[in-house]
């Protein structure tokens, strides 16, 4: 028997509440989830910002299942599941434009931000990715990092100006961001980050050799890319 999307999707939710309730202490680390908040360019969520004297943690939360391929630079990402491919955009990427978000919001330096990217699900990464990127043991990964850096004091004030920040939690911040997103991410002309022009390029290496895509025109430094329809 093997368990549905859902019921695993439903699971690894639930695993990763339990285990950030039981390891992660409230009086060292504040958790909030589900953020929205404005940016340039229209609205950003953000599934888990962990704020502590250790650093903001900025968590990107795949619900997936089956075997995922990628690399740090690879801008598209694959999973395979019972001979179902799937490309999708790499999260560490995304998770950058959150960081940046993020920053401006709140004044914090990107020095002191953490990006962590986490696959809930029955997923195993197949190729070699950096350890930021987890399927598992995410909570430790946290709890590892103490390098600190910021004060009680700092960390009050940047849980507050990112509460004040965020936009309500209603389900009219969702469909605005959702539209937002659709808006951005259908341009086949303006870099749907940073608002510069696209071009087309074929990818020169990873599991989508070949394949023409467009990329942004300020690459290196905007990494943005999106599927040629
Ligand atoms: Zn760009």
């Amino acid at each position: 028997m093997s368990l549905g999307p859902q019921f695993t999707g439903w699971f690894g939710e639930l695993k990763t509440i339990v285990a950030q309730k039981l390891f992660l202490p409230s009086a060292d680390y504040v958790d909030l989830n589900n953020v929205t908040i404005r940016t340039h360019r229209g609205t950003t969520q953000i599934d888990h910002v962990i704020i502590s004297r250790y650093g903001v943690f900025v968590v990107e939360t795949k619900n997936m299942s089956g075997w995922i391929f990628g690399s740090e630079d690879d801008p598209f990402w694959t999973k395979i599941n019972k001979g179902n491919k799937l490309r999708f955009k790499n999260p560490l990427h995304q998770n950058e434009g959150h960081i940046r978000a993020l920053s401006n919001l709140a004044r914090i330096q990107p020095e002191s931000m953490h990006s962590v990217v986490v696959f809930r699900g029955d997923c195993s990464l197949k190729t070699q990715l950096p350890p930021n990127v987890l399927a598992s043991g995410y909570i430790t990964y946290v709890k590892n990092k103490r390098q600190v850096f910021f004060t009680e004091a700092e960390v009050a004030r940047i849980v507050e100006a990112i509460k004040a920040g965020m936009l309500p939690k209603t389900r009219a911040t969702h469909l605005k961001h959702v539209d937002h997103l659709k808006q951005r991410f259908e341009s086949t002309t303006t870099c749907a980050r940073c608002g510069s022009p696209l071009v087309l390029r074929t990818a020169r290496s990873g599991s989508n050799a070949g394949k023409q895509f467009f990329g942004c025109s300020r690459f290196p430094s905007c990494r943005y890319a999106r599927n040629v329809e």
